[in-house]
């Protein structure tokens, strides 16, 4: 069977980032890039979002040699979104120095006619309002998901609360999981959000790995045991983007899949972090990912 479509909406943008030990700036980042780098790994990928005219040609040109389809990508007039962020010594913590929305400022998604069919969607953090015009646009996706960020629960609540009831899986870290719930307990808060509308909610924790929950089962990865870590920012999405991609590929949502395909977001999230931007993914290759799959099984089988 071939795998399905994904649409993603998100941010493409310029990262500045800080850690204890290196500094990067202008790194080619966002939440649409790594995710549709990661999941184009697994299934044809389609991005809606915008860039400005500094974003780099070589960084639309990796695009489209992992096959993503870039038609619904708008590229404006001025400058692409940056976001400058500085990781403590415990990187699990960050804390964000800037961000520019530039061209994101007026940003209305578009979506093309070769994109409405898509199947599979993934609303990435962006404002709930973004997200549900994209969500209308698709003539009848059977697995919606999305990601959310603070900004948004505690200045678009009423929005972002619509949309998770039109929403199949909600990807989140931990600490929006407890600001969305107003609970912090992992297992209530994850239960309240079920009760919001996600039959399936999977809350990262950094470098704890992640955990699912739904009304009749729960299940938990680590993440991947490294030395050094050169640079967290995009684990996250890179990790939704292994999970959809591998369920867009299973086309369909058993929790047998969401298993396997959160250990695969974990794979590529593992290698993502070991160098900057989404360059450990440049060479990598399915010889690489299975090399570490099995380190996964390895890790966790007793
Ligand atoms: P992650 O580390 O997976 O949470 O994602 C980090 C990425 O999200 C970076 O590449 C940023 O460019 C992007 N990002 C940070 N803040 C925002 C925001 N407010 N809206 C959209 N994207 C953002």
């Amino acid at each position: 069977m071939n795998a399905s479509r994904i649409v993603v909406v998100g941010s493409l943008a310029f990262d500045n980032v800080e850690t204890p030990r290196a500094k990067v700036d202008l790194a080619v980042g966002g939440a649409a890039s790594y995710f549709a780098v990661a999941a184009s790994f697994f299934a044809p990928v389609a991005i809606v979002g915008v860039v400005g005219r500094d974003f780099p040609a070589s960084a639309l040109e990796f695009f489209r040699a992992r096959g993503i389809d870039l038609e619904g990508l708008q590229i404006a007039d001025g400058q692409t979104f940056r976001w400058s962020g500085r990781y403590h010594e415990n990187m699990n913590v960050r804390d964000t120095l800037d961000l520019q929305l530039n061209v994101f400022a007026d940003f209305t998604p578009q979506l093309p006619a070769s994109y409405r069919q898509a199947e599979v969607c993934f609303l990435a953090n962006i404002d709930p309002a973004l997200q549900l015009r994209v969500l209308s646009d698709l003539h009848r996706p059977r697995l919606v998901a999305a990601d959310t960020m603070n900004y948004w629960i505690e200045n678009a609540h009423s929005k972002l609360i619509e949309l998770l009831r039109r929403v199949e899986l909600l990807v989140i870290n931990d600490q929006e999981a407890y600001q969305l719930s107003g609970h912090d307990n992992i297992v209530k808060a994850a239960r309240a959000i079920i009760a919001m509308g996600p039959r399936h909610v999977v809350i990262k924790r950094g470098e704890y790995g992640a955990i699912h929950f739904s009304s009749d089962s729960v299940f938990a990865v680590p993440a991947y045991p490294l030395e050094e870590v050169v640079d967290p920012t995009g684990a996250g999405d890179t990790f939704a983007g292994g999970l959809m991609g591998w369920l867009a590929k299973q086309g369909n949502l058993t929790i047998a899949a969401i298993r396997q395909g959160m250990v695969y977001g974990s794979v590529l999230a593992s290698m993502v972090v070991e160098d900057f931007s989404f360059n450990r993914l440049r060479e990598l290759d399915q010889e690489g990912i299975d090399k570490r799959y099995r380190q996964f099984v390895a890790l966790t089988q007793f």
